[in-house]
């Protein structure tokens, strides 16, 4: 019933492109220079979790907004759990399509993109029942009123499938406490519009350690890290979504995204620049080929100078199906074997799970509800 109520206030009034609030964006990205720093001197005393919906193909905004990063952590000697959030895919719809096929292809774009699956854990929330169990007690940690604020939620309502909000919806950033501290996870490499859930995720183990384990706390209050492209516009000058149909897959082919970039939204202005605040759409193409170039988005946009949008989206068509080639030449490869992704799979669920089970037994135990 609440969440009837919740509806309303929040579809009438929706949110801009980017919700999130920039001050939390400013310090993420003022503690992401300390934390890179720790990191390097002790990579061992950090674990990753993160993770993406199986709710279609990865997209470049996953690729320079978490993946690269999870990839470069893992070579530093950071230690990687990856969750696929099943559950999470009914947030915004009835019915998760597709599943499997969605999984499998997250699968080979970690594997593409350079992601060890011998060090990473790599697992399904679904299959992890004791993480999905701290839910219980972690709900009675926040108040209606502290989940209705969060601006990711109300930006994802906005954009639902749905005509009423669902409980799992308004619940999920406690979901995805469960998920990063189930295994105490201190790290979480992520884009913008999560710094909001991260937020509720430390005032949830903060709480936790407050009320039941004061003496001796049970659960890390995880950092988030940004990337150097926190927030990847798509073609229509929205987020870049897997549901929104704005995306540039990894996994396209050279002329799908040839065409997807030629649509892509630009300004009637001819001049390239590279101004994020005043010219969005134009900006995060000429960062999109920065990236993909390693190098300044201001001097890719000098060289393109008068040329317009059509030099613009030439150059920075070259620029991802150059840098994509390799990762789609591995995809390809890897996707003949998919007895070896079940495998990987039903590894890391198996791992996932017993951390999972030590966890519960210790909230548990804290909790005084061991009989
Ligand atoms: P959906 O539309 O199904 O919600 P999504 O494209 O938003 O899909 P998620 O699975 O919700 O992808 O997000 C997975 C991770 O990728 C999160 O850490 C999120 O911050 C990051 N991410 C998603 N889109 C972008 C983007 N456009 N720019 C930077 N990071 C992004
Ligand atoms: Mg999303």
């Amino acid at each position: 019933m609440s969440t009837a109520l919740v509806a309303p206030a929040a579809v009438a009034d929706p949110p801009p492109a980017d919700p999130t609030p920039a001050g939390p964006t400013a310090a993420a990205e003022r503690r992401g220079a300390e934390l890179e720093e720790l990191i390097r001197r002790e990579p061992g005393r950090f674990r990753v979790l993160t993770g993406d919906r199986p709710t279609g193909r990865l997209h470049l905004g996953h690729y320079f907004g978490t993946l690269q990063n999870r990839v470069r952590l893992q070579r530093l000697g950071v230690e990687l759990f990856l969750i696929i959030p099943d559950y999470q895919v009914l947030t915004d719809r009835d019915v998760a399509e597709r599943l499997s096929e969605h999984v499998e292809g997250l699968l080979l774009d970690y594997l593409a993109a350079g992601v060890d699956p011998e060090q990473a854990v790599i697992f399904n929330h679904s299959a992890v029942p004791e993480l999905n169990q701290l839910l219980l007690p972690f709900l009675s940690l926040v108040s209606v009123a502290e989940l209705g604020r969060n601006p990711t939620v109300k930006d994802e309502i906005a954009h639902s499938r749905q005509s009423a909000v669902s409980g799992l919806m308004f619940t999920y950033p406690v979901h995805q406490a469960a998920d990063i501290l189930f295994c105490r996870a201190n790290l979480v490499p992520v884009g913008r519009d999560q710094l909001p859930h991260i937020e509720l995720t430390r005032t949830i183990a903060r709480r936790f350690n407050d009320r039941y384990a004061a003496d001796r706390p049970l659960f890390p209050e995880p950092e988030a890290l940004l990337s150097a492209a926190p927030l990847l516009l798509g073609t229509d000058g929205g987020k870049m979504s897997k549901s929104r149909g704005n995306a540039i897959a990894l996994a396209a082919d050279a002329d799908e995204t040839a065409q997807l970039i030629r649509g892509a939204k630009t300004d009637a202005d001819r001049r390239i620049s590279y101004d994020p605040a005043a010219r969005p759409e134009v900006s995060s193409l000429v960062l999109l080929a920065a990236l993909c170039q390693d190098r300044d988005p201001h001097q890719v946009a000098a060289e393109i100078g008068d040329g317009g949008a059509a030099a613009l989206k030439r150059t920075v068509t070259e620029a991802v199906n150059g840098y994509l080639a390799p990762l789609r030449a591995r995809r390809a490869e890897l996707s003949g074997d998919r007895g070896e992704l079940r495998r990987i799979l039903r590894a890391g669920n198996e791992r996932a799970r017993a951390v999972a089970e030590s966890t519960l037994d210790q909230v548990r135990a804290a909790m005084g509800t061991v009989f």
